[in-house]
């Protein structure tokens, strides 16, 4: 068999302390290589983030169907106490199961039991720092020949042996001083691991992707996704080109493109695709104010995947100035198009069409809108172009525009199913008021660590037919229409898996894990997990047995705000868990308890009004990003409104300016003076006073 060889398997090695000898008949174990991540065929295995390199999250395994789906129960959990958000895709190797938690902490298990092997902590408290800008969330891992890939939000990518969990090289991926972090998984193809990173909103940021060798971490390569100062010369004829699609000194806002989760090697082409976040800041009238595309933000980028070099683009949002990024699932596929065969991908970006693109040059095929969108009416096939709406970019400086900067589709994990030929992903129906009145482009500077968009409105609720802001779809590429929808609860759903026993399996925000039939999308089976979820499901088979496994864990940096408070998942309340299933399980989840909301409390503290105001502004630069527009947190972090440190000047100071809680990833904010402390102080109780006096209103009815 392809890329296998005779060797003893990792359990056997762990068993007899990787000295003893593997009898005649110990299993295969897989060569995670190029040949092993593009084979379709297997279904044992989930080797890579999208399973197989095409990234359609489809498995071929088939004892799971739509005919005894019902049947499905607990085969074995494991209890995450100490984790929060969980949103990552699990691996499994030769009936091993590697994931990765909060904290960014590994852990292999054994795929049939939940027993664990080993655990790797990269001590990322370490740089809690770095929280002010980031995400206490990975969405995934990456396996190549015999280690695991780790990607830090504080920028750091480490290898480590998939034997033992020890730690066989790091290296530093981003510039210490600038405010960026990355969230997504690596990428491994050819002996390289390729990783990106987030940020755009948080500082002068200027994307860029590196790849290493996965040996010993050598750089390879490096490919910038902006141009940066041209007095400062150009690191290619890409960046050259790019430039002449700029305007104004783009280069002293970073401008942005920051590639934070779509990366797809694609073996059968040897190209690599990488999609390409959006403008830093957003506004473009601060970023380029004399116009112009902005290459390469929003685009999908083809690379050569052993020098980094420029092949093709396309640009899915020209002149992009709504946070429209490009950096959504690239997922692979051969569809049959007007009689022809065509080798394609599938892109449902933020900017709410759906893109089937060539992916031998990058042409458009076809592109079609799949949410409602109100910047563009549609896009010109001649041209690759979007059809703006006037006024959408806030011309007059205000509009309202839908999508909302969280997409019509965001990094939740689309699936393919070549079966039924559908794609399947949560997409989501919102409008936003783009607004840049007070806001003047000629003075406005993003500060480093500081949220910053050069944009200023908000969400203003749904535009779904049905009043929904979340749906299920299953999306025909070759049509270009829905083929079936779902409404779902709240707004930022999690990823999809789709399996060839015509199933698709999905979990929610409100605890249901559920199975559809991905031709019609009825519904087949569901399970209570008492607690939110955010991350897409896998599938897998040891020893003839298919399981169904799912990180189940709220608190993600959506998990903040009134629409996710209304959830319940409280922060630190209900206990996270890898939860698996098969249609031979005899486990018992013990029970969560059930929603909570935490309410502002009754605390001695006098409000002084001549206060808040200035506390108000502190709190939305520096505090909001986690604790929440209004203080009202949904379950990342705890609700200040609840909380009696922040009566008590000490304390507060402590856990703000001192770092008390840093262990927990509450960073340390030194340079918050301590009259900003106080304004905070009296901030937060003003708020918390007003929605007590709301509630006793709202009891009186
Ligand atoms: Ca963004």
């Amino acid at each position: 068999m392809r890329g296998r060889r005779r060797t003893p398997s990792l359990l056997a090695v762990l068993t007899l302390g990787l000295t003893g000898c593997a009898a005649p008949d110990e299993p295969t174990r897989t060569v995670v290589d190029d040949a092993a991540l593009a084979d379709t065929t297997q279904g044992d295995n989930w080797l890579g983030f999208g399973r197989t390199s095409s990234e359609q999250r489809f498995s071929p395994l088939t004892q799971i169907t739509d005919a005894n789906v019902g049947g499905l129960a607990v085969d074995w959990y494991l209890d995450l106490p100490g984790d929060k958000g969980l949103g990552s895709t699990p691996l499994v190797v030769d009936g091993v199961l590697y994931f990765i938690g909060s904290m960014n902490i590994v852990r292999a298990v054994d795929a049939t039991s939940g027993t664990v092997l080993w655990t790797y902590d990269p001590r990322v408290r370490e740089y809690a720092g770095r929280l002010r800008a980031g995400w206490d969330l990975s969405r995934g891992i990456a396996y190549w020949n015999d280690k695991v890939y780790v990607a830090t939000w504080d920028g750091r990518l480490n290898a480590v042996d998939a034997a033992t969990g020890a730690e066989v090289w790091s290296v530093q991926t981003i510039d210490p001083e600038l405010a960026m972090y990355i969230t997504g998984p690596p990428k491994v193809f050819k002996g390289k691991v390729l990783v990106g990173n987030g940020g755009t909103e948080n500082g002068p940021s200027r994307g860029y992707v590196t790849a290493y060798d996965a040996e010993t971490g050598e750089q390879a390569w490096r490919f910038w996704i902006v141009p940066g100062n041209p007095a400062d010369g150009f690191e290619n004829d890409a960046m050259r080109m790019a430039a002449e699609t700029w305007t104004g000194e783009w280069w002293t806002h970073g401008g942005g493109g920051n590639a934070w989760h779509g990366f797809t090697y694609d073996a059968e082409l040897d190209q690599l695709y990488i999609g390409t976040g959006n403008g830093s800041p957003w506004n473009q009238k601060v970023r380029s104010p004399g116009g112009g595309d902005n290459l390469f933000l929003c685009s999908i980028v083809a690379l050569d995947p052993d020098t980094g070099e420029y092949l093709w683009h396309y640009q899915t949002t020209p002149g992009e100035t709504w946070d429209y990024n490009s950096n959504m699932d690239i997922v692979l596929a051969d569809l049959e198009i007007e009689g022809r065969e065509r080798k394609v991908i599938l892109h449902a970006p933020k900017n709410g069409f759906f893109y089937v693109i060539d992916r031998t040059n990058g042409e458009l095929i076809s592109a079609e809108n799949f949410v409602e969108t109100t910047w563009a009416s549609s896009i010109d096939l001649e041209t690759g172009r979007p059809v703006e709406v006037p006024g959408a970019r806030y011309e007059s400086g205000m509009a309202s525009v839908t999508p909302t900067e969280l997409g019509g589709h965001n990094w939740h994990a689309m699936s393919f199913n070549p079966e039924t030929g559908l794609a399947y992903y949560p997409a989501m129906h919102q409008a936003r008021t783009y607004t840049d009145i007070g806001i003047d482009p000629a003075t406005y500077r993003v500060t480093n660590w500081l949220v910053g968009v050069g944009v200023g409105g908000g969400n203003t609720g749904s535009t779904h037919p049905d009043g929904l802001l979340s749906t299920l779809q299953a999306w025909d590429p070759v049509r270009q229409e829905l083929a079936w929808e779902i409404p779902l609860p709240g707004l930022y759903s999690p990823g999809t898996m789709t399996t060839a026993g015509n199933l698709v399996f999905q979990g929610r925000l409100d605890g249901a894990f559920v199975a559809y039939r991905a031709d019609t999308g009825a519904e087949l089976w569901t399970y209570d997990l008492g607690l939110g979820i955010l991350a897409p499901p896998i599938t897998y088979a040891v020893d003839g047995r298919q399981y169904v496994a799912l990180l189940v864990g709220y608190g993600s940096l959506a998990a903040r705000g009134t629409e996710a408070a209304a959830l319940g998942w409280a922060y630190g309340l209900h206990t996270r868990r890898l939860v698996t299933f098969s249609l031979e399980g005899t486990a018992t989840l013990p029970p969560q308890p059930p929603p909570y909301i935490p309410g502002p409390i009754d605390a001695p503290f006098e409000v002084d009004r001549a206060q808040v105001g200035r506390g108000a502004v502190v709190f939305g630069q520096q505090c909001s990003l986690c604790h929440g527009g209004g203080a009202v947190a949904g379950g990342l972090t705890p609700d200040l409104r609840a909380s009696l440190i922040v009566t008590r000047l000490e304390d507060f100071a402590s856990v703000v300016r001192d770092g008390a809680r840093a262990v927990n990833g509450m960073p340390a904010y030194a340079d918050i003076s301590l009259d900003e402390l106080v304004a905070l102080q009296h901030y937060i109780r003003a708020r918390a006073e007003t929605d007590l006096a709301a509630q006793a209103a709202e009891e009186r009815r």
